[in-house]
């Protein structure tokens, strides 16, 4: 269960960039919300307030009722998948996916067990004693998903996932995304530029310009509007 408001929302960064204004997003339990617009329309930071890696500046993040401005980024029960992997170069697959686990503390096997699910999940398990710089840019991709997956958060993050992979292997993984969203039952926020991208993947999609949102709703009711 996890239900994620933003309610006026702003971001003012230090020197007085205003990257976010008065943003106000409704998204429900299991829902899939594509965030799209331009580079430099505020939709990474939109989605960084909400895993706690920026402060919100003003207005008020709740997560199943809770608010959620002043907790670290450890305590939101949130995954967060990043468009370079931001894997650990020096650990292995295996340690990559554990790290998140290990330190909250979770037991030797249940972190085990969590990691082998999380591989036959995403078929990684011939990688995981391998190191990053021996997968390709699509294995990285999978072993950053699984280090979400391991942690069983109610909400997932992802900020534009799939925009380093070549064409093909980017439509292979929306579906994979999409297959991933429907199985774990999870809320997912998922940011991009790229269109065609946001209209396959989203149950709503918030379209974003210069910090505000231009337009919010399904991917039918979008294509209707002139
Ligand atoms: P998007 O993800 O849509 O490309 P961002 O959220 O990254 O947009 O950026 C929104 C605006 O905030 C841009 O004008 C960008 O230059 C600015 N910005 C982003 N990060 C910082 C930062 N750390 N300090 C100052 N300004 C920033
Ligand atoms: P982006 O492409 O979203 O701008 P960055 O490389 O700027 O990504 O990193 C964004 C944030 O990711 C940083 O604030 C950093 O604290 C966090 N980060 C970096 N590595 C990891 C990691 N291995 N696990 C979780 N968070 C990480």
């Amino acid at each position: 269960m996890a239900e994620v408001k933003l309610k006026d929302i702003v971001k003012v960064y230090d020197g007085g960039v205003k990257a976010v204004d008065n943003v106000n997003i409704d998204i429900k339990d299991e829902e899939f919300v594509v965030l799209v617009g331009p580079s430099g329309c505020g939709k990474s930071t939109t989605l960084r307030m909400i895993a706690g890696l920026e402060d919100i500046t003003d207005g008020e993040l709740t997560i199943d009722g809770k608010r959620m401005n002043e907790e670290a980024p450890k305590d939101r029960d949130i995954a967060m998948v990043f468009q370079n992997y931001a894997l650990y170069p020096h650990m292995t697959v295996r340690d990559n996916m554990a790290f998140g686990l290990k330190i909250r503390k979770y037991a030797k096997e249940e972190i085990e067990s969590r990691v082998a699910e999380a591989a036959g999940i995403l078929e990684i398990e011939e990688l995981l004693d391998r190191k990053p710089k021996a997968l390709s840019g699509g294995q990285r991709q999978r072993v950053a998903v699984g280090r979400a997956i391991v942690r069983k958060p109610k909400v997932f993050l992802f900020d534009e996932p799939l925009s380093n992979l070549d064409a093909k292997l980017r439509v292979q993984m929306r579906t994979e995304i999409s297959a991933l969203h429907t199985r774990l039952q999870a809320t997912m926020i998922y940011v991009t530029h790229d269109q065609i991208e946001a209209m396959t993947m989203g149950d709503k999609i918030v379209v974003m310009k210069g910090g505000v949102i231009q337009q919010i709703g399904s991917p039918l009711s979008l294509y209707n509007e002139p």
